[in-house]
């Protein structure tokens, strides 16, 4: 049994009309018009494929179809409707529309499953109008409070729950969350690595570990002709001394580890003057938690050995960090035996991005499936995705839902 690619396809090109922008990309940010009119096309498609459709209290959408035995957990499935301003055509959108493609497959073959599926759109991942991603998975694994959610602005102080009431959206009624059997993601990879090497199929093993960390240098302020080399108190000697180190440090702890200095500012910020204050940030990634670790912690003695030499006062601290995921060993199985059964070819990685399948992962087994895209290109007008290789995920999505929520005989 194989999806019907060219009806995946020709819905996601459907889906891409709304809020379709002059460049060619979407823009559906979360609880726009555009978005609410993308979550009722899915709507429509999920009701007309036999699905129930009810929406939660932060606005999650989930379709279910009926197991032969509906007391059973529920097999999930889904990503997210919502884009970056100028988003493409298949970031989230995709792992929703496959997920009704396998929906649609059962249907085309009268198969029955023991347990009910579910296909859910999760409410704002991207974070770019309410700037909080990821935030309907956060609320309904319960890692972020419901109230708090609601109470989320735009730059023009709109609420997330005075949007969810304008689209008719019962805000109080708090529903329980259903015992889960098993959730897949289905994603584009938003990076280079499945085209590079010629796979077609991700096998997401879980999301690496990452923080952001800022970095302050004290200076004293002087003039840059008269004051002689040895006689200044200069940060930016600190800097001189850290990034070779830092990304030194970087390449010992091997080809996954992850280091980037995106932000460097001195004051006040004039050529012929000795900067006073130095700031600059890192963000620290590796797949590995102890090398995750060990490199923040090499990082952290690095920056303190920098100010002892060049007696400078300043520090090292920690802004953000989100903690890696390993996604459930029996869910990632199964996607990695349907890739195989199917003759796909595949390779095991971890997402340098995070994903809804982060929160709910920590409530529920979990697991995700990449797909290439063009470049590795995404939250970019341009992005792109080859249809057989869209196809191709949507198939191992099935057989992997298949063998979790089991077919009736
Ligand atoms: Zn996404």
């Amino acid at each position: 049994m194989r999806i019907n690619a060219d009806r995946l396809w020709s819905r996601l090109m459907e889906m891409a009309r709304i809020g379709a922008t002059p460049g060619g990309g979407c823009n559906r940010q979360a609880l726009s018009d555009a978005d609410m009119a993308g979550r009722e096309l899915l709507r429509q498609w999920a009701e007309a494929a036999g699905c129930k459709v009810r929406v939660d209290a932060i606005g999650n959408l989930f379709a279910r179809r009926a197991g032969s035995d509906d007391s059973l957990a529920v097999v999930m499935t889904g990503s997210h409707l919502d884009t970056q301003p100028t988003g493409g055509k298949f970031d989230g959108v995709y792992g929703v529309l496959a997920g009704l493609e396998v929906i649609e497959s059962l249907n085309d073959h009268a198969l029955k499953t023991r347990h009910p599926m579910e296909l859910c759109v999760w409410c704002n991942e991207e974070g770019s109008r309410f700037s909080m991603a990821m935030m309907g998975s956060a609320v309904w694994s319960g890692r972020f409070p419901l109230e708090l959610a609601h109470a989320l602005t735009d730059r023009a102080g709109i609420s997330v729950q005075s949007e969810l009431e304008r689209a008719g959206i019962a805000t109080q009624t708090s529903s329980a969350r259903p015992a889960v059997k098993a959730c897949f993601e289905a994603h584009i990879e938003q990076g280079p690595i499945l085209e590079q090497k010629a796979r077609t199929i991700g096998v997401v093993t879980g999301v690496q570990h990452m923080s952001r960390h800022e970095i302050r240098v004290e200076g004293q302020e002087a003039h840059a002709g008269p004051t002689p080399m040895d006689m200044r108190r200069d940060p930016i000697r600190v800097l001189a001394d850290l990034l070779p180190a830092l990304y030194a440090a970087t390449a010992q702890h091997g080809p996954a580890a992850r280091f980037t200095v995106g932000f460097i500012e001195t004051l006040p910020g004039s050529p012929n003057t000795i900067p006073g204050l130095l700031r600059f940030t890192v963000d620290i990634r590796h797949p590995d938690a102890e090398q995750y670790a060990s490199l923040k912690a090499q990082a952290y003695a690095l920056v303190r050995e920098a100010l002892e030499r060049h007696n400078l006062k300043g520090g090292m601290s920690c802004f953000w960090e989100a903690p890696g995921v390993t996604f459930d060993s029996a869910c990632v199985a199964a996607v990695r035996n349907a890739a195989s059964q199917l003759g796909f070819p595949a390779m095991e990685m971890v997402s340098g991005a995070g994903h809804d399948s982060c929160n709910i992962s920590a409530v529920a087994p979990t697991a995700m499936i990449f797909v290439p895209c063009a470049g590795g290109l995404s939250h970019n007008e341009a992005e792109s995705a080859a249809p057989a290789d869209l196809a191709a995920g949507a198939d191992v999505l099935l057989q992997a839902m298949l063998a979790m929520a089991l077919p009736d005989p």
